[in-house]
């Protein structure tokens, strides 16, 4: 089993990435900021408590994104292996994502983090907003509290798995096939 977390903060070119991965590696995509976006989409609870953070660029509760990983986790147990794509964003799904994992004796290999700067990230973030419908896309105010939430409360994630010796950090500016060939690099690497 190939268990990734792809981290960065939100415009970093994460599920364009992810994308890429999943054909490569055949892997099953567990993004969870697509997973609330069904929940919004089908009208549940969940997604309408949901949709109020996400919205004004807050995080959903940890409980609520742990519970949904845990159900795609026990759906997929013949899966060769799983991205995780804007999960874990704290230290305690993190914590929580190692617990699950260890039912599955499958850990996580590495996390490859994408490194771009705030100011390319809110012009990103704007700019896919022109197209995305995404609600937290549209407005500057949004996109730079998405970014400082990232830096305050997701930006420790990334010690927590330079502690267990898995963080690899990639230059996420650049043309999106070296980015893909640099993230490879790193994959191959962990797997030695
Ligand atoms: P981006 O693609 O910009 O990184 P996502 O699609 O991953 O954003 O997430 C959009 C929103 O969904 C986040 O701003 C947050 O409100 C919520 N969300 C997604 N994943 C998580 C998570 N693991 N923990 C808490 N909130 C989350």
């Amino acid at each position: 089993m190939l268990n990734l977390v792809l981290f960065g903060p939100p415009g970093a070119g994460k599920g364009t990435q992810s994308e890429k991965l999943i054909q490569k590696y055949n892997l099953v995509h567990l993004s969870t900021g697509d997973l609330l976006r069904s929940q919004i989409a089908a009208g549940t609870e969940l997604g309408l408590r949901a949709k109020q953070l996400m919205d004004h660029g807050l995080l959903v509760p940890d409980e609520v994104v742990i519970g949904m990983i845990e159900n795609k986790l026990r759906e997929n147990q013949s899966a060769p292996g799983f991205i995780f794509d804007g999960f874990p964003r704290t230290v305690l799904q993190a914590e929580a994502l190692d617990q699950l994992l260890s039912h599955y004796q499958a850990p996580i290999a590495t996390m490859i983090a994408l490194v771009v700067n705030d100011e390319e990230l809110i012009r990103r973030l704007l700019k896919r907003g022109e197209t995305s419908g995404r609600p937290d896309d549209r407005d500057e105010a949004t996109a730079r509290r998405r970014v400082s939430v990232y830096n305050k409360e997701t930006m420790p994630v990334a010690d927590y798995y330079s502690q267990q010796g898995k963080f690899a950090a990639i230059d996420g500016i650049g043309n999106i096939d070296d980015i893909f060939q640099a993230i490879c690099q790193k994959i191959e690497e962990s797997r030695l």
